[in-house]
């Protein structure tokens, strides 16, 4: 999994759509490119979509495998578990590090640090190129950062979030899994007991203790836990797992792999520590039990509700039009009258969605005679651009006598390409 997200966060920058970046949040020209889409500040509602669809996924899951994200997936956990990798490298495993730091300084003790420090700080100065890579076009971040010409912006970014890498996985570590994400305290509303947790089967490990190899623990009055404590050393959280389910289990696994090799050891069978269910655990089931407990209310209402919402926004996402009409009434005048008739004046934006120069025409409907008298009849529109069209809208005096003073609704039509847009207006009658 670290190799997975590495992959998907430090790959993703670097992937080329139409020869622009594929996902590219460009925050100055207020544009989100992701692969085919063109999204700007008026589609925000996608942005909503997907984070109602995050917070359900993040629910069905923890309902269905507990904790699964923190352990496998989120960042603070793939890093530090990189972190720890580095410093296993240039340290040694916990007892080395230990007695490292127990030494008095010496070149060989400042060598092993100072290389620690240094890859530590690499690896975060990369994360944090790649994090700004998401807002400006990563061949052009490189090439500024080769040349000493990055913005402010993007130096201030980069160094934040280098800066954040570094103390979190470096230092926090546990502490911000601990102290600071809100999602270990709520998940215990989440789970029930057929979700997946990581457990110790404590009618089989109690009473535990010591024992030679060859000791049957039967005739000694032991179960099998030998109290190695193997599993509260590997414990990234600092936690004995012995005592029950925790909320500072990030439930990564790590004490299911080091019981297993003391089980292996010993010649017992693995699983004292094991992925399984609080009503598996009770009752001794197996993995068809679980199974068949899998399909419960919550989890049929979270898929629902899940899968509704990505359909929605998958099919209000491929249906959309490719142009996108706001008509503003010009709020310097009202209404005025010229030889024509009753005027009001409007500024359409129009937003071009696509990645091709497209031509449009504007039409106005909602009242007899209406009709638009702007100066260019047809308009322009760049690629992925969007534009300010001052359009005026008049109504013959004949027309208008016979109307009451007051506020009417009229529609813009915008005909762009094959498709047809519209959008809702006013028309102001004055006496
Ligand atoms: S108790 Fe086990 S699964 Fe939970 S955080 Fe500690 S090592 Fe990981
Ligand atoms: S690693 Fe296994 S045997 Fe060792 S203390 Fe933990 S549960 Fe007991």
């Amino acid at each position: 999994m670290v190799v997975l997200t590495q992959l998907v966060f430090l790959g993703l920058p670097w992937l080329t759509w139409n020869g622009r970046p594929a996902l590219l949040f460009d925050l100055e020209a207020r544009r989100f490119y992701v692969f085919a889409w063109i999204l700007w500040p008026q589609d925000l509602i996608y942005l909503v979509g997907l984070l109602v669809a995050a917070a359900l996924a993040l629910f069905l899951f923890t309902a269905v495998a507990g904790r699964l994200w923190c352990g496998y997936a989120c960042p603070q956990t793939v890093y530090t578990e990189m972190f720890l990798a580095i410093e296993r490298w240039t340290e040694g495993d916990r007892h080395a590090r230990m007695r490292l730091d127990a030494a008095p300084w010496g070149s060989g003790k400042l060598a092993r640090k100072i290389a620690k420090h240094l890859l530590w700080g690499t690896l975060a100065v990369i994360t944090g190129v790649s994090f700004v890579g998401y807002f400006t076009p990563m061949r052009e971040l490189l090439h500024a950062l080769a040349t000493f010409s990055l913005g402010p912006w993007e130096t201030f970014w980069i160094a934040f979030y280098a800066f954040a890498t570094y103390a979190n996985a470096g230092w926090l570590r546990e502490q911000i899994c601990k102290t600071m994400c809100p999602y270990a305290r709520f998940q215990s509303a989440l789970i029930d007991s057929d979700s997946l947790i990581i457990a110790y089967d404590s009618g089989r490990g109690e009473p535990r203790g010591a024992r030679s190899r060859q000791a049957d623990p039967r005739t000694l009055g032991l179960g099998d836990c030998v109290d190695c404590t193997l599993c509260v050393q590997v414990c990234p959280t600092g936690i004995d797992i012995r005592h029950g389910l925790q909320n500072e289990c990030i439930g990564c696994a790590a004490c299911i792999d080091a019981c297993h090799t003391v089980m292996d050891k010993l010649g017992y069978a693995r699983g004292l520590i094991r992925y399984t269910t609080a009503r598996g655990l009770g009752t001794g089931g197996g993995w068809r039990g679980m199974l068949e407990h899998l399909l419960r209310p919550r989890v049929v209402a979270y898929s629902v509700l899940l899968i509704g919402t990505l359909a929605a926004i998958a099919v209000s996402l491929t249906g959309r039009p490719s142009v996108a009409v706001d008509a503003l009434r010009d709020r310097g005048t009202l209404a005025a009258l010229s030889a024509a008739g009753v005027e009001n004046t409007y500024q359409l934006l129009i937003t071009n969605r696509t990645e091709r120069t497209i031509g449009f025409t504007v039409s106005a409907s909602g009242l007899p005679q209406l009709h638009v008298d702007s100066e260019v009849p047809s308009h322009w529109l760049p690629a992925a651009a969007q534009s300010r069209v001052p359009v005026r809208l008049v109504l013959p005096h004949a027309q208008a006598a016979q109307l009451a003073p007051g506020a009417y609704p009229v529609t813009f039509t915008v005909h762009a390409d094959a498709e047809t847009v519209h959008a809702s207006a006013t028309f102001l009658l004055q006496r």
